[in-house]
């Protein structure tokens, strides 16, 4: 049976030309906060936001979609700014739908985008597969992990992809490898207009004890070292060559600097967090000035690593 879940409240039932015009199973949401998506906890309303059923459905929507229609791919918004103002156009979100994850031949492992990447660590250690133990304490989904070319304690989601699926604004599906691809530090171009639907991991035989033990290794040495509890988005820039980016935070005596709500963390200068109730404007404003200070104290011109949405000024 084909249904599609509304949240009546949020949404008109005549009023949407895609919902009307297709079969869809997921969920289709109008003027709704992207701050309960993302883990700064900032953002205003999206649109519309499509949370599929599943890949056919997701397909399906993008092939009944206007061409001009602005499309946000959400994962678990754990690398993502968007502003107050919201996002003019359609978000699709994957986490927890395109959820499938299993083992694919005898040294890989299958996880679709929404998969999260502390999930797919797991797995594959418990299989006694080897090499993604990194990823369990990125708190994103997989689709976002191979956007970012997420990474952590020397490992690098790239380093494991043997072969990729992606999807079009049109619903077209490919098979990718990664030589299509270039991807670099928290980086990755591919193919105009193809996002992720799924990645095949190529993994080593290892052992599931040992495996289960460096997770939770990794785990630990996060956090004694992060903010772990506070709304944040991670690291906000990237390392310039060279150097680390935290270090020149700190350098120019900015730890605790506070805008708002939004504080440059005392635990890792590399953190911003939401100590309250901060919004992307508090947090936009602090990453400048973050930014004007250490250029002018190092001479270094930090580039953020956070997504935002519309792009940040260079
Ligand atoms: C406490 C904390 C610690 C972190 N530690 C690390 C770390 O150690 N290493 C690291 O690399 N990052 C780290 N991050 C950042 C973040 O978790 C990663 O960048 C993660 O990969 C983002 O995944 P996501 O699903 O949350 O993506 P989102 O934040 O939802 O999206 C990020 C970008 O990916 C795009 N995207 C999402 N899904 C898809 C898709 N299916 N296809 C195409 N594009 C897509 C979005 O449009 C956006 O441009 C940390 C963040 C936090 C909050």
């Amino acid at each position: 049976m084909i249904r599609v879940h509304l949240r009546q409240k949020r949404m008109s039932m005549n009023s949407d030309p895609v919902k009307d015009s297709l079969p869809l199973r997921g969920e289709l949401l109008r003027d709704e906060p992207l701050a309960r998506y993302t883990s700064w906890r900032v953002g205003g309303p999206a649109r519309r936001l499509f949370w599929p059923a599943d890949a056919a459905d997701l397909a399906a929507f993008l092939r009944g979609l206007d061409p001009a229609e602005p499309l946000l791919w959400l994962g678990l918004g754990s690398n993502l700014l968007v502003g107050d103002e919201g996002f003019a156009g359609t978000v699709i979100r994957t986490q927890g739908r395109l959820n499938a994850l299993e083992h694919a031949g005898q040294r890989g492992v299958r996880a679709e985008a929404g998969v999260s990447c502390a999930r797919a660590a797991r797995f594959a250690a418990r299989l006694g597969l080897a090499g993604v133990e990194f990823l369990a304490g990125i708190p994103g989904t997989l689709g976002g992990a191979l956007a970012m070319n997420a990474g952590a304690y020397g490992g690098e989601t790239w380093g494991r992809i043997a072969r990729v699926l992606t999807i079009d604004r049109r619903g077209v599906v490919r098979e990718r490898r990664p030589a299509d691809f270039h991807v670099g530090y928290r980086r990755v171009q591919g193919p105009p207009g193809e996002r992720f639907l799924e990645a095949e991991l190529a993994l080593e035989p290892g052992d599931a004890t040992a495996g289960l033990a460096r997770i939770r290794d990794l785990l630990a040495r996060r956090e004694s070292a992060q903010p772990i509890g506070l709304p944040s988005c991670g690291s906000v820039f990237r390392n310039p060559p060279g150097d680390y980016a935290a270090r020149l935070i700190e350098a120019a005596g900015l730890k605790g600097l506070r805008i708002g709500d939004a504080q440059v963390s005392e635990k890792h200068a590399n953190f911003i967090v939401n100590i309250g109730a901060a919004d992307a404007g508090d947090i936009i404003r602090l990453v400048e000035r973050v930014r004007s200070e250490v250029e002018r104290a190092s001479g270094v011109r930090l580039v953020p690593e956070v997504c935002r949405v519309g792009g940040w000024e260079s």
